[in-house]
């Protein structure tokens, strides 16, 4: 017998387990179908990040990311308090070590306040007095910034979906897509299945699922490994709020930052690696077809000449320990080498354009049946809500 769903989804990271409750809350009466590659839900992404719930300081102004960031926030803390989930506004502090890094410091409030964030810059004592392992000339004040565990509340979000009739495959995948007039035609591993309409949140994976439903993506995810330390032998006072370094502009990414985690304890990552493999979780990870995949594509070489500084660094930075160090003891200079210890990496999913353009925005790409997010980097866990309801409001249901 042919299977039918009104709704697809493919992924069953926070995007699409966010999507399909709220799709769920806006019409009950429609059947939602979640296809998840994976024995669980968060196996990627949204299992493996730092575990912080953005204020939105960091966004041009007016992008989506700026938009749904600090919306976000709000849901997410409304989320964990709903359902007794581990939240903490622990506040964040963007230390500035030097006079160049004081200047950008500066940029970033006005950034901040474009967007609405409530910010401060702190002077040195200021900063000694809050955190007196931390060294800096000037920090950023972000009273707001929090920590929680996203896989919680993805699970909490599952539950509450099947508990009100919604259905995840797992351990099936996606192959392709067929779209007509009248319906999408998904193929799995497993089944068939006819829908009136599907949405791609296959993160590392997205770009593959726009091709396998015959559209041309113009993008290529580029995967990003993030890797962490767990900090040993220090106190458990040794910070109270999250503690990041000013963004340096040649790198796309935040910077390796230390982290009270929710569970206790510390880590500080993570670094952004050029990964050899989709999933590549360790350096040595290497898929042929992938990689093969990766250097024809144009845009991939035009991103590596534009960011090749930072890759080397970024590179040596993860093969050797003692270069990782020196960017945690710019502002903390009392961990040692052996206090780092093994954690989980994670791997991101960025978008690389064509003209090798690292996207810096959420990006969606829309066909009359189906909508692909092609872009949830950072903050999109802390977006997840957010995002949940555009696409709901974008795909038009009813
Ligand atoms: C190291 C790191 C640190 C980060 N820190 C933060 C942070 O502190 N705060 C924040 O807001 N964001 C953070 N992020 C970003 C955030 O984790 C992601 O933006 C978010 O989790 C993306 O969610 P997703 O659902 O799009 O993707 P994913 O969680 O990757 O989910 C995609 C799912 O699709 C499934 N899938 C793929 N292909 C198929 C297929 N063919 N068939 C079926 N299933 C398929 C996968 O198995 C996966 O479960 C971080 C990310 C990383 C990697």
């Amino acid at each position: 017998m042919k299977e039918t769903s009104d709704i697809l989804i493919v992924g069953a990271g926070i995007v699409g387990i966010a999507t399909a409750l709220e799709l769920q809350k806006t019409n009950s009466a429609l059947t939602i179908t979640v296809i998840e590659k994976e024995k669980y839900s968060s196996c990627h992404q949204s299992g493996n990040n730092s575990g912080v719930v953005h204020a939105g300081i960091y966004y041009e102004p007016e992008s989506l990311k700026a938009k749904f960031c600090s919306q976000g926030l709000k849901a997410t803390e409304k989320f964990c308090k709903e359902h007794n989930l581990p939240y903490n506004k622990v506040g964040k502090l963007i230390v500035a070590t030097n006079e160049d890094e004081v200047l950008r410091l500066k940029k970033l409030e006005e950034r901040a306040k474009a967007n609405g964030i409530v910010v401060e810059i702190i002077n040195k004592a200021e900063l000694r007095k809050l955190e007196p392992n931390i060294n800096g000339l000037q920090a950023l004040y972000s009273p707001n910034t929090a920590i929680t565990d996203y896989k919680q509340i993805v699970f909490k979000m599952e539950e509450i979906f099947k508990s009100n009739g919604g259905v995840i495959y797992y351990e099936e995948k996606v192959i392709s897509g067929k779209e007509n007039d009248n319906c999408v035609v998904v193929k799995t591993n497993k089944r068939t299945i006819e829908c009136s309409k599907v949405i791609n949140c296959a993160g590392l994976h997205s770009d593959k699922i726009v091709e396998s439903f015959g559209c041309n993506p113009n993008y290529k995810i580029i995967p990003f490994r993030g890797e962490f330390f767990r900090l040993n032998n220090q106190p458990n006072d040794l910070v109270k709020h999250l503690i990041y370094p000013v963004p340096n502009p040649e790198r796309p990414f935040l910077g390796v930052h230390l982290t009270p985690k929710i569970q206790g304890g510390f880590t500080v990552g993570p670094n952004a690696v050029l990964a050899f493999k989709r999933e590549g979780y360790k350096l040595t990870n290497f898929n042929f077809k992938e990689f093969i995949d990766t250097i024809f594509y144009k845009g991939f070489w035009i991103m590596l000449w534009n960011n090749k500084k930072s890759a080397v660094s970024e590179l040596i930075d993860s093969i050797s320990k003692l270069a990782y160090l020196k960017r945690v003891n710019k502002y903390c200079s009392q961990i040692k080498l052996n206090d780092l210890g093994h954690y989980p990496a994670g791997v991101r999913a960025q978008a690389v354009s064509l003209n090798g353009k690292i996207i810096d925005d959420f990006l969606f790409i829309e066909t009359k049946r189906c909508l692909h997010i092609g872009n949830a980097p950072s903050p999109a866990a802390t977006s997840s809500i957010p995002i949940a309801k555009y696409i709901v409001n974008k795909i038009n249901i009813n």
